[in-house]
């Protein structure tokens, strides 16, 4: 049976989601940002929370895990393996490859360091989704806190090869802003500037952008195109090594 979702917003501009198996009756909180919407979505949804799968060790990604955990005190936590110090409790920690089921849900863990050293995302499979928590957004992708940027578009680009129809949920609703800094480098992009205006709308009517899907991200997100020759062009660095010139898209971003 395929998973269910339930998307909501967290703190100012996170993304809490739930994936539900409707054959089991198993639930995942995908990291835990605040407590009471994650407890509101599972009141709402009458779901059951089994599990909390996380992404990395930033606050706004684990921070409503005790809360969430002292109204389901047997849910297990899945953390990264890398992040074993600094996500201290998790029940499980995993690394690259590992499948966590959910239920009869299997998510395949991809590590995608960059954003920080221990990032994992979950790739359910079966029903192309993933879940990318700060690596990718959509239109952007997160800051190189913890690594060079090379790192992590080397990350990025292992999620480029996942099925064309695969559905990705990010952490935050930044794309408006990924939006307007995606049209300074790509600016004849026409499937970009389509998007730019259905971005608009859906924000000025308070709707998310998200999900995404990653035929329209090779499309349209630069952080995917960083061998694109207009990309390359518009940048002056024609014939680069594409590591190159997603640093200097990454600098220009930090300073946008
Ligand atoms: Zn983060
Ligand atoms: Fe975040």
């Amino acid at each position: 049976m395929p998973a269910q979702i339930h998307q909501f917003m967290c703190l100012q501009d996170n993304f809490g989601v739930l994936i539900h198996d409707p054959a089991t009756g198993a639930t995942a909180s995908m990291d835990a940002p605040e407590a009471g919407p994650v407890l509101a979505a599972l009141a709402e949804t009458g779901w059951t929370l089994t599990d909390i799968l996380v992404t990395h060790h930033h606050n706004d990604h684990i921070g409503g895990i005790p809360g969430v955990r002292e109204k389901f005190p047997s849910a297990r936590i899945v953390a990264p393996e890398k992040d074993r110090a600094r996500i201290p409790g998790a029940d499980t920690y995993v690394s690259e490859n590992e499948n966590i089921k959910v239920g009869n849900l299997t998510a395949r863990v991809i590590e995608t360091p960059g954003h920080t050293t221990g990032h994992i995302v979950y790739f359910f499979e079966e029903d192309h989704l993933l879940v990318a928590g700060d690596t990718l957004f959509a239109l952007g992708c997160g800051r190189a806190f913890e690594a060079p940027p090379a790192v992590l578009h080397a990350s990025l680009q292992k999620l480029a090869a996942l099925p064309l129809d695969t559905k990705i949920y990010c952490g935050h609703e930044y794309t408006l802003s990924n939006a307007k800094f995606s049209l300074t480098v790509d600016p004849a992009n026409e499937a970009l500037r389509e998007r730019f205006a259905e971005i608009e709308s859906l924000r000025a009517a308070n709707l998310p952008t998200l999900p995404t899907t990653l035929a329209l991200e090779l499309k349209t997100n630069p952080f995917l195109r960083a061998s694109d020759s207009a990309i390359q062009k518009q940048l002056a660095m024609s014939g680069a090594d594409p590591a190159a010139v997603f640093t200097e898209l990454r600098e220009l971003k930090n300073k946008a």
